[in-house]
């Protein structure tokens, strides 16, 4: 048996969770799931992990799964992620992220577990006018997803100086790829993120793929974003769940991104290069709220955290998305 502590992964059979998973089983770690499945799927928890299927917000359910499984530490992905949604329907997001989160936190501090790792994201940084964010560029959401993750960073904050736990919340910058293994991926229907649609595009699962604004004031004028492989994210909560046993007294709020932007153009372009055939491009209008350029200033987690990502390259990140892509649809 390994001597490694048990990790409650929250929303693990999700896009993000279930890579997460992956890396704490295969570094050693227990490794027990909550999901409540809406978005995630029961075949993305690997074999021997048990899938707890509940709300994270049901306490019994939790506190019980807790004790049960001797957990020291809870990697909180579970949420809803679509800002556009958001947007449309801000209560669901402040109900889903920042209430249920609240509700997690209680049973975590009730129980006694003494560290907490959360997935927060760039959208808490709004539009910011700088070249990079760093972690004290100021926060300002422009979108109820962005403030309800916001939310939780002051829960957490608060909740640690209060109690016997300490956290680390990992802003995000726009999470792509998928395991190079091929074990899992982003599986959800209706996705609206850039790579993801584009593979789908590529496999002809959709007609085309609409570019969202040319007239930003970025090199070709479409939007710029930060991408990261989905495995160098779930390698660097690895890092964080260490550095919190390391330093229990130490609290961390860290950008996660490569610290370099690619463009809509760049991005379809890598597309294409990966099947060796375009796909077809629509220009239309800025979607709402869609900064130009969101790049991360990333000195802080390298600093932080023994941190070398291994993924650190567009061609790589499309690569692993289409091989997905094509094996979700032998499903
Ligand atoms: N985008 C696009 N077409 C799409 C989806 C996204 O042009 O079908 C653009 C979007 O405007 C932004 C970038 O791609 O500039 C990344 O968007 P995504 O939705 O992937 O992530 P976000 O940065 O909004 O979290």
């Amino acid at each position: 048996m390994s001597d490694k502590p048990t990790v409650l992964v929250t929303g693990g059979a999700g896009y993000i969770g279930s890579h997460a998973v992956l890396a704490l089983k295969d570094a050693g770690y227990g490794v027990v799931v909550i999901d409540n499945l809406v978005t995630g799927f029961d075949w993305a928890v690997p074999d021997g992990v048990p899938l707890v299927r509940g709300d994270i917000a049901d306490q019994p359910l939790v506190e019980a799964t807790l004790r049960a499984h001797d957990v020291k530490a809870i990697m909180h992905f579970a949420g809803s992620v679509v800002v556009p949604e958001s947007v449309d329907n801000p209560l669901k997001y402040y109900h889903n992220n920042s209430a249920k989160t609240r509700d997690l936190i209680e049973s975590a501090v009730r129980v006694g577990v003494p560290h907490f790792i959360f997935s927060s994201t760039a959208a808490t940084y709004g539009t910011p006018d700088v070249e990079a964010v760093r972690e004290d560029t100021p926060q300002q959401p422009i979108n109820p997803y962005g403030m309800s993750k916001l939310m939780t960073e002051y829960m957490l904050r608060d909740v640690a100086a209060a109690h016997p736990m300490n956290f680390c919340a990992l802003r995000y910058f726009n999470v792509a790829g998928a395991d190079p293994q091929g074990r899992t991926g982003q599986s959800t229907a209706g996705a609206t993120h850039l790579i993801k649609v584009a593979v789908e595009a590529a496999l002809g699962k959709r007609e085309s793929v609409a570019i969202f604004g040319t007239d930003f004031d970025t090199p070709d004028g479409t939007g710029v974003r930060d991408y990261i492989h989905v495995s160098d994210l779930a390698a660097a909560h690895l890092l964080a769940l260490e550095a919190l046993m390391a330093e229990p007294d130490r609290n961390h709020l860290l950008n996660c991104g490569y610290g370099r932007g690619f463009s809509v153009l760049e991005v379809l372009d890598a597309v294409d290069r990966a099947t060796n055939m375009p796909v077809k491009r629509v220009m239309t209008g800025r979607r709402a709220g869609d900064p130009g350029k969101l790049i991360s200033d990333n000195g802080a987690i390298l600093k932080t955290f023994p941190w070398t990502p291994r993924h650190a390259d567009l061609d790589q990140i499309v690569a692993h998305a289409l091989a997905w892509e094509r094996k979700l649809g032998e499903r």
